[in-house]
């Protein structure tokens, strides 16, 4: 249901809590994808630093705060009725044994809490978590985009689900195996191209239907998605005219900073937001 649904976002599961969650744009770093499932960054982390404790306590769900521990750590009753050499149940030695055990406890879970600062940091700066959380954010940006692009057919073509054929065409147009494609279309340049193309099929599918050419939502998106295809070398080329007009832009900035430090300047254009800019420039678009 759409409703349910949050935009621009993907819902996942915590693989260590299983509190379903929302990951967008803002809060990719919130997650964490490892082995093929999704955590919450603090539950992974927390798991991480679970790993040091002592036994007793790895295998909680949570982490035990310091004064739980005679709740965790002992089992006076196993003793009572198991181990063969306190078997004649003399009291004494079972309470001494006890006695012992927790004192060990206590040391133990006392100094992994005064170590847990550091444990998390060591791993928080480990080169092997730097380059998961690098992993984790290109696998859910990734899929946050290609959510994007479902979300704008949805509402766009007024649809509440997208044809299987359609969404297998547009997976097989990300890895460039659909035909007559020689590389394939990442999901963000597909959804830009075709916002800033959606004004142009629109007025293709009204001259068409003007001809008496109606198409289903179904035919429309083929058709739609050809043009697209068709279109992407030019797209192509387009952003790297845009990375120069930028690059170019630039240049001039800081040839203005340094003509304003020197008293003097080459332009006498009030200055303007460069972003928009370009966004003007881009508008003009690729053929
Ligand atoms: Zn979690």
């Amino acid at each position: 249901m759409r409703a349910t649904r949050k935009e621009g976002c993907i819902s996942r599961v915590c693989a260590c809590c299983n509190q379903s969650f929302y990951i967008g744009k803002d809060n990719i770093s919130d997650a964490i994808y490892y082995d093929k499932k999704t955590y919450h960054s603090n539950c992974f982390i927390d798991k991480q630093v679970k790993s040091f404790a002592p036994k007793e306590i790895k295998n909680l769900k949570t982490m035990p705060k310091k004064d739980q521990l005679l709740e965790y750590g002992i089992d006076i009753q196993k003793y009572k009725n198991g181990r063969r050499y306190i078997q004649n149940g003399k009291d004494k030695i079972i309470h001494n044994f006890n006695e012992a055990k927790k004192k060990r406890y206590e040391e133990q879970l006392s100094d992994f809490h005064n170590r847990i600062n550091d444990i998390t940091n060591s791993i928080l700066n480990s080169e092997e978590f730097i380059q998961l959380k690098k992993n984790s954010y290109n696998h859910f940006l990734h899929s946050i985009e290609k959510q994007c692009v479902y979300d704008f057919i949805l509402e766009v073509y007024d649809l509440n689900i997208i044809p299987t054929n359609i969404w297998k065409k547009i997976t097989e147009i990300y890895s460039g195996t659909y035909k007559g494609m020689s590389i394939g279309i990442p999901p963000e340049h597909l959804l830009d191209m075709w916002k800033r193309k959606i004004d142009m099929l629109n007025s293709v599918a009204e001259r068409n239907e003007v001809k008496g050419i109606k198409m289903s939502a179904d035919q429309r998106l083929n058709y739609d998605l050809s043009i697209l295809v068709n279109k992407y070398d030019s797209y192509l080329k387009w952003i790297e005219k845009q990375k120069i007009i930028a690059s170019e832009k630039e240049i001039e900035k800081s040839e203005n900073i340094v003509g304003k430090s020197i008293g003097y300047t080459t332009s006498n254009k009030p200055e303007k937001n460069d972003s928009d800019d370009i966004s003007a420039l881009v508008d003009d678009i690729f053929g």
